[in-house]
């Protein structure tokens, strides 16, 4: 393990035997567990997010490499891939939502919030680190959208429209890079419990749990698993869009409760 600010402190970095993959977001829920995921797997996992004392725990626990990250943050994201020269596996997971709102009572702050991290901070983590995906021969960019990409909801416009545009970006990406050696999968699930709604409420815990009371959800390891998957493919499988709910929510709209 190690949690550095200076390139390439690992050695497991600059290894050619070694297998690298960088999660972003991994402080919680989908992209912690894909972490472990990854380094059960064998990669040695680089992980970000901006909590940095999560992140070093978690490197810890794994073997892998901390550092922190915000994704919105152009300096941030230079100096999180410095010294990664070799990376065969990207997963795009930072992001989520804030507020509830209808279109008319938008609140700017938020809605800047979710494209700054969803969209854009996607965008400029891939960017980063494209030439290491290529350079490794055998390159994966996993993003995790959302059914929020695939539907829209009321009072969900925020987090809808980013979604979808982040997916857009990603299934553009597919169609630039072909001819080169670096697949894409897009992973949308529908509810999953982690901090998510937490997050989504501004911290409001009772409101949070609400939104899982009365059906069972996936967890973040499920989704975990499914990267696990999609990443264990060989070089010529592309798995370009798998879509996870748990059995109790047919639709962004439409679970158990809702009827
Ligand atoms: P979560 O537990 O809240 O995790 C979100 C992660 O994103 C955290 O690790 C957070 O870390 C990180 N993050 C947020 N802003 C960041 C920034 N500016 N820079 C770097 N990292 C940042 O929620 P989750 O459910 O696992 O969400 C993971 C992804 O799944 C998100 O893209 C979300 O939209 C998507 N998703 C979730 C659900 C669901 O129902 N839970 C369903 C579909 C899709 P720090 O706060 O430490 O930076």
């Amino acid at each position: 393990m190690s949690t550095d600010t200076e390139p390439a402190a690992n050695p497991a970095l600059t290894d050619p035997d070694s297998r690298i993959a960088v999660v972003t977001g991994a402080s919680s829920g989908i992209g912690e567990a894909a972490a472990r995921a990854l380094a059960a797997q064998g990669y040695h996992v680089v992980v970000g997010a901006r909590r940095v004392d999560r992140i070093t725990a978690l490197a810890d626990e794994i073997g892998g490499t901390g550092r922190q990250l915000d994704v919105t943050d152009e300096q941030s994201v230079t100096d999180f891939v410095a010294g990664l020269d070799r990376v065969h596996v990207l997963v795009n997971n930072a992001g989520g939502a804030k507020g509830l709102d209808p279109v008319t009572t938008a609140n700017f702050d938020d809605w800047r919030w979710m494209w700054e991290t969803n969209v854009l901070g996607s965008l400029r983590v891939t960017k980063a680190l494209l030439p290491a995906l290529e350079a490794s021969g055998d390159g994966l960019i996993i993003s995790i959208t959302s059914i929020a990409a695939l539907e829209a909801y009321d009072n969900g416009a925020g987090y809808t429209s980013a979604k979808h545009a982040q997916a857009i970006t990603h299934r553009t990406l597919r169609y630039e890079l072909l001819g080169k050696p670096i697949r894409l999968t897009e992973i949308a699930p529908g509810m999953v419990e982690t901090d998510f709604s937490l997050v989504r409420f501004d911290g409001d815990q009772e409101r949070a749990d609400a939104v899982y009371q009365g059906l069972t959800p996936l967890s973040a390891e499920d989704v975990a698993e499914v990267i696990g998957f999609v990443a264990s493919r060989p070089p010529h499988v592309n798995l370009d869009q798998i879509v996870l709910k748990p059995r109790d929510q047919a639709s962004a709209r439409r679970n158990i409760k809702t009827g």
